[in-house]
């Protein structure tokens, strides 16, 4: 039978991989079989050691995501190390938390510029490659504030938002060119972002009673969307934002 997840020989970008839900989402598409290209600001040297112990090729890239400047020297350096870009997963990703009322311009400009238009041109610079062979995954990574408005969150809530009316913008354009566009809405997972809403014990108390799986999501509970997406399994989803949260949304 053939293998619809199967990723060998593909070659995938995921931008903010060196920790939290794109590392997790980097060791799924090398369990796949794809090769990868990681991008960051510190480095992702520890996910590239893993996945080359997998048998994967990787390509460690470090670059500022705050402004589009690096988009296209990433594209290139991934170019000419692998010859082609398969699939691109738009990950990284900031937030802050402020009361609306105090909240700053410059706050507003930092997550809309990394979370929203970085996501927008890198895409833009990625579909280029893709468009050639008529052939590319676009995965980005969303938010449930894409659904509802948070607290304390106004911009990340206006980027997420953003980000999954981009993906459907684009899926409009790109679908016909051989390009599936989706995105991946996660829930309430255990990462670096969500730290300050665990350590607040009133805060956590009433996440945690929402969901109905009774857990926050781990890096690991992407892996199956991500490689879905990826894949040729989801050769016929446009434009479409999947729900990852434990039961949130359905409660
Ligand atoms: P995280 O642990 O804070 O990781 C964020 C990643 O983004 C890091 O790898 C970071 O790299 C990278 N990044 C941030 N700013 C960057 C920049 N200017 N240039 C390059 N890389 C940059 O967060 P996470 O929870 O894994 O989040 C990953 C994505 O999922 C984000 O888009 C987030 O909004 C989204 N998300 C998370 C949750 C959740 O509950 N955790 C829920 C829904 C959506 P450096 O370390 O090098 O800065």
């Amino acid at each position: 039978m053939i293998n619809l997840f199967d990723l060998t020989g593909k070659v995938a970008i995921v931008t903010g991989a060196n920790t939290g839900l794109g590392a997790g989402m980097a060791h799924g598409l090398a369990d796949g079989g794809a090769d990868l290209v990681f991008v960051s600001r510190t480095g992702s040297s520890k996910v590239k050691e893993e996945v080359e112990k997998k048998g994967r090729k990787a390509l460690d890239v470090i670059a500022d995501l705050s402004t589009t400047s690096s988009i296209q020297m990433i594209v290139e350096r991934a170019l000419r190390e692998f010859g082609k870009i398969d699939i691109l997963v738009n990950n990284a990703g900031i937030i802050r938390r402020t009361p609306a009322i105090e909240f700053s311009e410059k706050d507003w400009d930092e997550v809309m510029a990394v979370n929203a238009k970085t996501v927008f041109f890198f895409s833009q610079a990625v579909a280029k490659d893709m468009m050639k062979r008529k052939y590319g995954k676009i995965i980005n990574i969303s938010s449930l504030l894409a659904f509802q408005g948070g607290i304390l969150v106004p911009s990340y809530a206006a980027s997420k938002g953003a980000v999954a009316q981009v993906t459907k913008a684009l899926a409009n354009e790109w679908a016909s060119r051989g390009i599936n566009v989706n995105a991946i809405a996660p829930g309430y997972m255990s990462t670096d972002n969500t730290k300050p809403l665990r350590d607040d014990p009133v805060r956590s108390k009433s996440i945690l009673d929402r969901i109905p799986a009774g857990r926050w999501g781990m890096p690991d509970d992407l892996k199956g969307a991500v490689v879905f997406l990826a894949s040729s399994a989801s050769d016929y989803m446009e434009g479409h934002v999947l729900v990852v949260d434990g039961g949130w949304m359905a409660r």
